[in-house]
């Protein structure tokens, strides 16, 4: 604190708690005029708290302890491994820099310790992560989301499997992020054997293996104890409902269909119908949103799945800080016992997800399509709902489950290339101030 003392009333004093850049009264710079710089914002110091003005109305407020805990110097971050350095519970909560200067590179704080320290911030990302206020139009954008019907099957979202295949990921890319915006993307000409489709499926990310076994090749021959693996129909339903962690992307391919007909997949945009239920009846959306629906999966006599907690999950789950939905899981036929609720919250979950259902299977939302050899298919598992007609015959499918969290690495990573500022093809080094870290 003596070395706070001793710096604090230079930059703090009580007349100047407002503070503009100063050129360094350097002999060069009384020789020659001035350089122009950009005006650069404006510092002022209040408790301790660090204000910064963006303009004479937008003041971002950061606690002296909060930029200290998020130093990003080499020594308080990794550079390499990104991870915190910096002992957070050794920094005093009433700390106040010794001095905070506005540079054309950010906001360097000089921190008061027996070793000094300097912090540099850039501008960029405190306008991005200010917190008092959210500077929205500084926030990381957040991709648009296309929600769809049935109308969607005059130009669904496809790529081609030499797309999907190419070395240089731009093909992935474009797949990746349609799967983003609408919850599916076909891929065409797809080569009609398993291998193939396992290879795409690994452009994504780690096959996820379940009790169904890693990558599927089946028919309808109740080789598993789920009625996937029979010839009757399937109402729209997500997946793993009885998982704590449902998969994230499913991608299937029907390999054959011979000596019968039927069989039409059926594809509804969750969201969408979220969406509709939202506007027309918001009681019953609320209630979808917070009771939550016990499942299990006990076909298989070695294996007996259900959720943890094993109340299960609502139908609609949303992002605790944005309020975004981000999940819709829904298997009716998953469904276990409905025991947890009183009784007139049953009636009202009952009254609820009959509303659901009726949108979920008006002819407006449902997209079906009859696929064949050689199309694939991807659907994100947290979105879209999927399901099948009744068919005869014998149908060959195969496919995955990819974890949603390597797909989401997956087309992080990509955006970093395709869309940050480094060339087509370029692995950018990632910098400690990157979005996200
Ligand atoms: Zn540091």
């Amino acid at each position: 604190m003596q070395v706070a003392s001793r710096f604090f009333p230079r930059a703090f004093g009580r007349h100047s708690s407002t503070l503009r850049r100063t050129l360094s009264a350097s002999a060069a710079a009384v020789k020659s005029p001035p350089p122009t710089t950009p005006d650069l914002p404006t510092l002022s110091m209040s408790g301790e708290k660090i204000a910064i003005g963006w303009d004479t109305r937008t003041w971002s407020r950061f606690h002296a302890w909060w930029l200290a805990d998020h130093c990003r110097c080499p020594q308080c971050f990794h550079p390499v491994t990104k991870q915190r350095l910096v002992n957070t519970f050794e920094i005093p909560l009433g700390i106040t820099p010794s001095k905070v200067d506005p540079t054309p590179e950010g906001l360097l704080v000089s921190w008061p310790s027996a070793k000094p320290h300097e912090s540099l911030y850039p501008w960029s990302w405190l306008r991005r992560v200010s917190y008092d206020p959210v500077i929205p139009e500084a926030r990381e954008p957040v991709p648009e989301k296309i929600l769809w019907g049935s109308k969607i099957l005059t130009s669904p979202p496809t790529i081609t499997y030499e797309e999907a295949m190419a070395q240089d990921d731009r093909g992935l890319y474009k797949w990746l992020s349609n799967v983003d915006r609408f919850g599916i993307c076909f891929v065409s000409g797809v080569p009609a054997n398993p291998e193939a489709t396992e290879e795409l499926s690994q452009r994504i990310g780690f096959i996820r293996e379940t009790q169904y076994g890693k990558f599927w090749d089946f028919t309808s021959d109740l080789a598993k104890g789920d009625t996937a693996y029979t010839t009757l129909a399937l109402a729209a339903h997500t997946d793993n409902t009885y998982f704590t962690d449902p998969c994230g992307l499913q991608l299937f391919h029907l390999l054959s269909h011979t000596e019968g007909t039927g069989g039409s997949t059926l594809l509804v945009d969750g969201f969408y119908v979220a969406s509709l239920l939202k506007e027309l009846h918001p009681e019953a959306y609320a209630i979808l949103s917070r009771t939550p629906v016990p499942a299990h999966a006990a076909g298989e006599p070695s294996a007996l799945y259900r959720p943890s907690p094993p109340g299960g999950y609502p139908v609609l789950s949303h992002d605790p800080v944005t309020g975004e939905l981000t999940q819709v899981r829904f298997n009716n036929d998953d469904r276990s016992v409905m025991s947890h609720l009183a009784s007139q919250q049953l009636e009202d979950w009952y009254s609820a997800i009959r509303i659901w259902h009726k949108l979920l299977t008006s002819a407006d939302s449902e997209y079906w399509v009859q696929l064949g050899p050689r199309t694939a298919v991807v659907v994100d598992n947290h979105r879209v709902l999927h399901g099948r007609s009744a068919f005869t015959g014998k149908r060959r499918m195969c496919g995955a489950y990819i974890g949603v969290d390597e797909y989401r690495s997956r087309l992080a990573v990509l955006r970093e290339r395709f869309d940050g500022k480094g060339s087509p093809g370029d692995h950018l080094e990632r910098s400690v101030w990157s979005p996200g870290l």
